[in-house]
């Protein structure tokens, strides 16, 4: 199974390797200030959600692309605290289907609801207060670990700091440097492996303790050993929130409440891993055996 794990990230590796555009956006979105100005807000402003999602025949193309259909019909529902994995073919449509949830852009027919109100029907800034992303590969700024941690809570002090980075395994490697987390990361400081910082983006994303959560799982790019730390900080991070996850990793799809398998803008199959591994000819199945293939 070790090998097969490994196998199936690499295939996803492969075929993810150029980021589609609306990773960057992801990740620019994560990476924004809140912004500060005083304009009223228009729309909804929960001070807490439940974290239950709906799609409901979600059909989206991108506004510069109008004549390309890039989901057809997305129907599918989360409830509280469960957890879903999309998987499927690069260029599928997954990251557009995480994306929509933060409202990148208007729907082209159909609805998303957060708690039974329409996602569009929300204040942008104050949905977003409630949704943690982390990125397939996690792009710091440059400034210390601290800030880097801090990043969607100013306020917080370093007693939480340190909580979340010792939950997302990675106090110890902050400890480790001099400054601690004084440390500059980015282009004038240390230069952190792919492992560690997406354990500051998990550090982060539980400062932020939202109520849902978008994962693009990384893929080849991280030793055995982040990886296990990676995947330990990412199941703490799961815990008790709605989580949609971009898996590439079989042990991620295993543990989800269900696995949406996605082609072409389509849901093409759902189910459990146990379901959709036994469905002859499946897509899923065949996922599978391509990789059992391989490796
Ligand atoms: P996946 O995450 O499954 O690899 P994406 O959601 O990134 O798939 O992409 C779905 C489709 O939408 C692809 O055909 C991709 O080329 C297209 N696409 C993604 N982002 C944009 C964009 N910003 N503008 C136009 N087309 C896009
Ligand atoms: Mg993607």
């Amino acid at each position: 199974i070790g090998a097969s794990i490994a196998g199936l990230g690499e295939m996803y590796g492969k075929v993810q390797s150029t980021l589609g555009a609306s990773e960057r956006i992801l990740e620019i979105l994560d990476e924004t200030p809140e912004p500060t100005h005083l304009e009223p807000s228009v729309g909804l402003v929960p001070a807490s959600i439940q974290g239950d999602i709906r799609y409901e025949h979600v059909v989206f193309n991108y506004p510069t692309r109008p004549d390309v259909p890039v989901l057809q019909d997305i129907n599918f529902s989360i409830a509280a605290g469960e957890k879903i994995a999309l998987v499927g073919p690069s260029g599928a449509g997954k990251s557009t289907i995480a994306g929509l949830l933060m409202q990148f852009y208007p729907l082209s027919g159909g609805h998303i609801r957060i708690d039974g109100h329409e996602v569009a029907d929300y204040d942008l800034t104050a949905l977003r207060r409630h949704i943690g992303i982390v990125p397939q590969e996690t792009l710091l700024f440059g400034g210390t670990i601290r800030e880097n941690i801090a990043y969607g809570r100013p306020d917080a002090t370093d007693a939480e700091i340190v909580e979340a980075a010792e939950r997302a395994n990675a106090w110890r490697f902050i400890q480790g440097f001099p400054e601690g987390l004084d440390t500059l990361v980015g282009d004038r400081g240390i230069k952190l492996s792919g492992g560690q910082r997406q354990r500051v983006a998990i550090a982060r994303a539980i400062l932020k303790n939202p109520a849902i959560l978008i994962l693009d799982e990384a893929t080849s790019s991280l030793d055995s050993e982040s990886e296990q730390l990676v995947q330990s900080a990412m199941d703490e991070l799961m815990q008790n929130r709605t989580s949609i996850i971009i898996a590439h990793r079989l042990s991620t799809i295993r543990k989800v409440d269900k696995i949406l398998v996605i082609d072409g803008g389509r849901i093409v199959e759902q189910g459990t891993h146990d379901e959709l591994s036994e469905r002859e000819g499946g897509l899923y199945a065949n996922l599978l055996r391509l990789q059992f293939e391989l490796t």
